[in-house]
């Protein structure tokens, strides 16, 4: 047996911890020690060597662990894990039951007691991602809960122990039978190409669900529609179906084509009739303007860092720059959905880049609705940091 290791956590942030934050962070902890194994169980206590949490150490991008169990004498052991699953996979029950998805998240990480991890059910298919060496420590007990709790046609893994969050590349299969690629599995009744053994990014990004079906429902008929950063076109595939007149994606990566393409035929849509641009997102906008290109709608869901050739983007620091960029395109009364992952600024920061991009604009606008995570993307409210997704569809007022 490891030897458990305490933390003894400051007294500023005994009570954030006390009052369940998950986080085991470099600022919290007295005595944290960087060189400590991956995956040791952390026990963390106030100054006065009073118990708070038990977790685990892994270091990752956010920080070095996450707590587990309020409780001294619970045992992180195989009972441990089923339990956590069990009560994850019937928080989605109305996933499972669902006629026309079946493409969804069943462990958010710290949302479902769980930090460090992640679990997304495709079709049958099961994709673990492992954000630190410390939870991947666990994986026995979590790919045997898994085996134990589901009917699985196969389960697949993403390591991604690089501190920046980057995926290790092997052979991402695990149990079962191996699949054979593209799965296609269906959102809202669309179909999506999953690819489970590529890369980290498997096709489909799934947070987006709830924003995909609004724009498809309410937004889309008769527009003519721009998807900017658009990946494999998963809004201009909903755009189209949604009745837009023509949607155009623009991305960067080579792949994006092909894949659109592939998307676009899986729903019955001639690729042919859309436009699917591999250039730099902020060249196709001054292309755009001396073109005198305008639009119904622009879809901005950038990464939250990229570089490319000519330019660093930063969501932090560039998304006021990217939204003028996107006024300047967008028609009178036409929407602009800005999207963003980043954890580094809350909606309350984000608005205001809204707003001061307007201004700088000399544009009126109106915010119209918001998104956040969609309900199998679990978080708690002792960690706010965890809603990482904030979506704003906003009206460009003439
Ligand atoms: N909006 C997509 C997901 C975006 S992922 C969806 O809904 O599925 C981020 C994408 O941005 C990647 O495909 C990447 O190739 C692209 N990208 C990053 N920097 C870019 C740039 N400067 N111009 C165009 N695309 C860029």
């Amino acid at each position: 047996m490891k030897k458990d290791v305490t933390f003894k956590v400051k007294g500023k942030f005994a009570n954030k911890y006390k009052s369940g934050y998950p986080l085991i962070s470099k600022e919290a902890i007295l005595n944290l020690n960087e060189v400590t194994k991956e995956g040791t169980i952390i026990r963390l206590v106030d100054e006065k060597n009073r118990f708070i949490a038990k977790g685990y150490f892994g270091k990752q991008n956010k920080g070095y662990g996450w707590v587990l169990s309020r409780n001294e004498n619970e045992q992180i052991d195989q009972k441990f894990f089923v339990n956590k699953l069990r009560d994850a996979i019937s928080y989605r029950e109305p996933f499972f039951n669902s006629l026309d998805t079946n493409a969804f998240r069943i462990v958010n990480g710290e949302g479902d007691g769980l930090g460090g991890l992640t679990i997304e059910y495709f079709d049958g298919y099961y994709l673990i991602n492992w954000y630190s060496k410390g939870i991947y420590n666990f994986r026995e007990y979590i790919i045997n809960a898994l085996k134990e709790l589901t009917e699985f046609k196969a389960i697949y893994q993403k390591k991604r122990f690089d501190v920046s969050g980057n995926y290790i590349e092997e052979d991402d299969f695990v149990a079962g039978e191996r699949g054979t690629f593209p799965l296609i599995v269906k959102e809202n009744g669309i179909n999506f190409a999953v690819y489970l053994n590529e890369s980290a990014m498997v096709g489909v990004f799934l947070d987006q669900r709830d924003v995909r079906k609004r724009i498809r429902d309410a937004y889309a008929k008769g527009k003519n529609v721009l998807n900017t950063f658009s990946y494999t076109g998963a809004f201009s595939v909903f755009a189209a179906v949604g009745g837009a007149v023509k949607t155009t994606s623009v991305d960067l990566a080579n792949r994006s084509l092909s894949k659109t393409v592939e998307q676009f035929s899986l729903n019955g849509i001639d690729s042919d009739s859309q436009d699917i641009i591999v250039e730099d997102v902020f060249h196709y906008f001054k292309y755009a303007v001396k073109k005198q290109l305008v639009y119904d709608m622009v879809i901005l869901d950038p990464p939250s860092f990229a570089r490319s050739k000519r330019t660093i983007f930063s969501a932090e620091k560039d998304y006021k720059d990217l939204l003028k960029e996107a006024i300047s395109i967008t028609k009178d009364d036409g929407i602009i959905v800005a999207s963003t992952n980043s954890s580094s600024f809350n909606m309350k920061k984000f608005k205001t880049f809204i707003d001061q991009a307007f201004r700088e604009s000399n544009r009126k606008y109106q915010l119209v609705e918001e998104f956040s995570l969609p309900k199998d993307f679990k978080i708690i409210k002792e960690f706010p940091e965890g809603n990482y997704l904030k979506v704003v569809f906003i009206k460009n007022l003439p």
